[in-house]
């Protein structure tokens, strides 16, 4: 296959795992007749960009460039595109493209698909070089990997919704959370704060588990029935036992244990952070009440765009502090330190 015409756009990148990201100009394909190309206006930060910006999962290439909470504008469509025309409002999320024929396409879970592609970090299938994310003036996209922004939210609040908001809608969905159960969420950063307002909207009781005790007035307001400090033994031990699910989106070694003994018999605690290191499971966590843990991965296009509507139709967005593009290494520092109000996006205007 020859290599399609490109253009070039400014970027952020990393030319390694121990460099600052700093700026860029990378090449983009000139759009093929199923093609949008979109102007990304903001794009929001998630831990992964961090993990893998500094090849935490052993698997980046560089030079990399993160990124996938993409909103923006369509600035050009291909001649066979029927969904989207230019001017309107688009996302991206966590996947451009996959092979569309096995069954996991087929059942709209494109991302459990063997060839999915990965908005960053994947191969490429049109340049044959590893596809660079969303820090960036602009993005080619397949058009049925594009998504349709709800026109009532605020779009830099709204970005999140791509990979923090889809990543909570979609295992609190498939587990069926809702009146009359007790819902924990662990962690309340980008991932959890959206967790929070999924579980609270969809009726179940919340509650949020930190690190942070200064984040508890921040975890009532976001919809948390009641919190605890994970590191007060007597307050962990007072839920031993009662909770039906729980959704753990910590990015860093913990002790799953500590959680998995708050499950009723039956629970299910689900992982969605996927730290660098391997998660300790201890046999009696489990077997003693017959608890489940098990992980999930995003969400596939049909639901994402379910979850977007969703949040149109209940003003759902995350709560966002916006960066400028040169911030994002300061950014990067903040959110090791669990100091993020609750996810930065970026404004990619001041990438120009
Ligand atoms: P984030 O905004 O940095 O939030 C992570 C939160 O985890 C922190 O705010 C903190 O909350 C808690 N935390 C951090 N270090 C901790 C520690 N040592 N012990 C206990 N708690 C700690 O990150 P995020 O963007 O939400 O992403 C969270 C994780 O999910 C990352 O690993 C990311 O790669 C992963 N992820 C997975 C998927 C998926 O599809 N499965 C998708 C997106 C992201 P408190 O201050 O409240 O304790
Ligand atoms: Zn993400
Ligand atoms: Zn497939």
């Amino acid at each position: 296959m020859s290599k399609p015409v490109c253009y070039s756009t400014k970027a952020f990148a990393t030319p390694s795992a121990t460099s600052p990201l700093s700026a860029a100009v990378i090449e983009r394909r000139v759009p093929t007749a199923t093609d949008v190309q979109i102007q990304i206006l903001y794009c929001g930060v998630c831990h992964s960009d961090l993990h893998f910006a500094r090849n935490e999962w052993h698997f980046t290439q560089y030079p990399a460039v993160p990124g996938h909470e993409i909103v923006g504008r369509v600035t050009a469509v291909g001649s066979g595109v029927k969904k989207f025309k230019v001017g309107d409002t688009v996302g991206v999320g966590c996947l451009v493209d996959s092979c569309r024929t096995c069954p996991e396409c087929r059942s709209g879970l494109e991302q459990f698909c063997g060839g999915m592609v990965m908005t960053y970090g994947s191969m490429d299938k049109h340049l044959n070089r590893p596809t660079l994310g969303g820090y960036a003036q602009s993005i080619v996209v397949t058009e049925d990997f594009v998504l349709r922004m709800p026109a009532n939210l605020d779009l830099a609040a709204a970005a999140p919704l791509l990979c923090a908001g889809i990543t909570t809608y979609s295992p609190l969905r498939k587990w069926q959370v809702g009146p009359g159960h007790k819902v924990g969420i662990v962690g309340l950063g980008g991932l959890g704060h959206m967790g929070v307002k999924f579980a609270r909207a969809f009726g179940a009781r919340v509650v949020l588990f930190t690190t942070s005790p200064g984040k508890t007035a921040d975890a009532q307001r976001l919809g948390a029935h009641e919190v605890v400090v994970s590191k007060d033994a007597a307050a962990m031990a007072a839920h031993a036992g009662s909770f039906d699910f729980i959704l753990d989106t910590v990015s860093a070694n913990h002790d799953v244990n500590a959680y998995l003994n708050l499950l009723k018999r039956d629970g299910h605690l689900v992982l969605v952070g996927a730290p660098e290191q391997p998660v300790a499971v201890a046999p009696f966590s489990l077997i003693f009440a017959r608890r489940s843990f098990s992980g999930s991965l995003i969400g596939g296009l049909p639901e994402t765009q379910e979850m977007l509507d969703f949040c149109g139709r209940h003003g759902i967005t995350a709560d966002i502090e916006r960066i400028r593009m040169d911030q994002i290494n300061t950014a990067y520092e903040r959110m090791l330190k669990s100091d993020v109000k609750y996810r930065f996006v970026i404004d990619m205007a001041t990438l120009a």
